[in-house]
């Protein structure tokens, strides 16, 4: 199959599984206001998103992550399509973003302890004002932006960094940059012909948009 056809397929296959996962995830941010405990969702995630890192890297932000994909599946109709900057990529931004977070809900869980209801409900609005978080960066920069200093993503890319690695074959690659230009989070996997550690690549989602956009089959998964 031609790089082109095997690219629409894939965007086709990934977009009808975000579409349903965002759905569902407009679903419980609306559910969750009526009936709290549905807020435990959010750990839920949270567990399963670093356990799927430990083992596959950033898998589940892909389209396994219900805001992921809302993000990718509804978001990216209002995005002006910038460039992330790379200080919302940094690591001093993620560590204090993820440390505020974290504090946070450690300090209201011991405050609302006993009470489930009340901790669920402190997880809804945790969760409607970081999506209000994401929709501000989705207007200024792209739909995946909040996906960078995500707790969740933070954490997945540090746990799973060196899993499932993306490996160019350098003699095949012809620097068309066609695999950079399909990437949801704007990484450059052309960059690794010159010897270099593709940038950010704790952020790569697993998608295998660039292995198929690529015509020349020069990108592929280590499977590690
Ligand atoms: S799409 Fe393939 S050939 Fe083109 S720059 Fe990327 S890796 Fe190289
Ligand atoms: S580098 Fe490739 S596999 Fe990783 S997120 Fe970008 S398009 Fe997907």
């Amino acid at each position: 199959m031609k790089a082109k056809e095997r690219l629409k397929e894939l965007k086709k296959s990934r977009l009808i599984k975000q579409v349903i996962f965002g759905t569902l995830f407009l679903l419980l941010l609306v559910a969750g206001w009526f009936y709290s405990l549905i807020g435990y969702f959010i750990p839920l995630c949270m567990v399963a998103g670093i356990g799927m890192a430990s083992i596959k890297g950033r898998k589940w932000c892909d389209w396994y992550c219900p805001r992921g994909s809302f993000a990718d599946s509804y978001m990216k109709k209002i995005s002006p399509e910038k460039r992330v900057p790379d200080w919302l990529r940094s690591l001093p931004v993620r560590i204090g973003v993820l440390a505020f977070l974290i504090g946070m809900l450690t300090f209201q869980i011991i405050h609302l302890w006993p009470d489930p209801y009340a901790i669920g409900r402190f997880f809804m609005i945790l969760l409607t004002i970081t999506t209000a978080v994401g929709i501000i960066l989705t207007l200024i920069f792209q739909q995946r932006s909040w996906c960078y200093i995500c707790p969740i993503g933070s954490m997945s890319n540090w746990v799973g960094k060196n899993r499932n690695q993306l490996n160019i074959d350098k003699d095949a690659c012809v620097s068309c940059k066609l695999c950079g230009k399909t990437c949801p989070m704007q990484l450059s996997p052309y960059e690794m012909k010159e010897d270099k550690q593709m940038p950010f690549r704790g952020d790569c989602l697993k998608c295998g948009l660039c292995v198929a956009a690529c015509p020349k089959d020069a990108l592929s998964f280590s499977g590690k």
